[in-house]
């Protein structure tokens, strides 16, 4: 992960460095924090997340609390129903098909049920037995820099693991839309087309292309709208189906539409959705045509411990009200393009912030120095956004785009403050050049 901390490079306070400590004796080796100097959060409060030392951080980071962190209709849901009923899919319950109903009419038509997860991992990972059983073949293609998850068979079609990872011999990767192998409106398709005749020279059968339908581990590929629709078209000529991987785009974080695919047009196989779905509760899940799931079902019992139970239903059923009374979709329009356009301005005056990519609150800001993608001064922009108060990440190939995605209900004063120090931290570091 770019951005992490690395221990002993800087000194901590004593607090933090005995915490760190902990960590590393309690949890092993396989855990990172964020930043150069991590961060210790005691609380959450709408856009805000608190430290120990009651410093306050605007949160543009974390868009599983797309609602504001422990928004008060999800925490009273959640408590309401733990304090009533917790229990499994194993017996009848109304919360799940209050659920279900709920999604689907978010929904294009043809996808017609609903199966609930606890990760977005998991998710795909049903996503991928169901593409299995559905089309008989066994070939994955997925974008270059794409991440889909951590079971076994989902981290071998998340190249964006590292090298370290195994990439399955049944997967075949693609540019992300817009880069080199993949440029103009119809190079995505083109070569998705090639992955499918490599493949096939392999031997191997594609069952399904997968995508995040912003590309966001890929650096935010956001346009042209529509150019998912030859791509689609291609896999399924190949006999495999089109999965949509939403656990980054879904509920309303790109504004205009629900979900990222109706951006481009499409109508998914199979839909897969996590993060937002709870605002901070565990829950995720995936929506299917059902003649893709029946074979599946006919053979295959699916029972999940967590997964839909009565609890996490009443969260996700919560965070479906908040969307919709709140009008937080119209919000992540507003303020996503007072977002895009006061980045764009900033970017006039500093090369630097070289284009400014995305849709509604999911946006994606490219760091280069000329031609050259410069994912050293995206990591110093993200520490000193963290620096002055400000969480943001960076993604993409070369980690050079800054990831933004605060939450839905981010007001224009907040959007103001956010590029107000981004503008701030560009200046200091021009003057560091200089
Ligand atoms: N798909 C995408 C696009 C993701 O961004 C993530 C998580 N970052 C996942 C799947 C996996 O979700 P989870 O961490 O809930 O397993």
């Amino acid at each position: 992960m770019a951005n992490a901390f690395v221990p002993g490079r800087i000194r901590l306070d004593p607090a933090s460095q005995h915490l760190v400590e902990a960590r590393a004796r309690l949890l092993g080796p396989a855990y990172r924090l964020m930043y150069e100097e991590p961060l210790h959060f005691v609380k959450g409060e709408g856009i805000w997340l608190i430290d120990a030392a009651g410093r306050r951080y605007l949160d543009a980071y974390n868009n599983v609390t797309s609602l504001g962190h422990c928004h008060p209709a999800v925490v009273e849901a959640i408590r309401r129903q733990v304090g009533v009923l917790a229990t499994n899919t194993r017996y009848i319950q109304e919360g799940i098909l209050a659920l279900a109903e709920k999604l689907l009419a978010t929904m294009p038509d043809e996808l017609g049920h609903i199966m609930l997860t606890c990760t977005g991992s998991e998710a795909n990972d049903l996503a991928w037995r169901i593409a299995r059983s559905f089309t008989g073949g066994t070939g994955i293609i997925v974008t270059k820099t794409a991440y889909h998850g951590i079971t076994d068979a989902v981290a071998q079609f998340s190249p964006s693991l590292g090298a370290s990872v195994d990439l399955g011999q049944h997967v075949a990767t693609v540019p992300a839309p817009g880069d080199r192998g993949a440029e103009g409106p119809d190079g995505f398709a083109e070569a998705v087309e090639r992955a499918i005749s490599e493949l096939r020279r392999h031997g191997i059968r594609p069952a399904m292309l997968i995508v995040d339908t912003m590309f966001t581990s890929d650096g935010v590929r956001s346009d042209p709208e529509g150019f998912l629709v030859p791509a689609v078209e291609a896999i399924r000529r190949a006999g495999g189906i089109f999965v949509a991987d939403e656990v980054q785009p879904g509920f309303a974080r790109t504004g205009e539409h629900f979900w990222g695919f109706q951006r481009h047009g499409v109508v998914p196989d199979i839909v897969t959705m996590g993060k937002p779905m709870g605002n901070g509760h565990p829950v995720a899940g995936i929506a299917v045509r059902p003649e893709v799931v029946a074979e599946f079902g006919r053979t295959s019992r699916y029972f999940n411990t967590f997964g839909g139970n009565t609890v996490s239903c009443a969260a996700a059923l919560a965070v479906l009200d908040v969307i919709e009374t709140e009008g937080l979709q119209k919000n992540a329009i507003l303020m996503g393009q007072r977002m895009m356009a006061r980045l764009s301005a900033l970017s006039k005056r500093y090369p630097v912030l070289s284009e400014i990519r995305g849709a509604g609150l999911m946006i994606g800001a490219e760091i280069r120095d000329g031609a050259r993608p410069d994912s050293q001064s995206a990591a110093r922009i993200v520490n000193d956004m963290r620096t002055a108060g400000i969480l943001i990440s960076s993604c993409g190939e070369h980690h050079n785009v800054l990831k933004i995605r605060p939450p839905l209900v981010i007001k224009a004063e907040e959007v103001d403050l956010f590029v107000d120090t981004l503008g701030q931290v560009l200046e200091n570091l021009n003057g560091a050049a200089a």
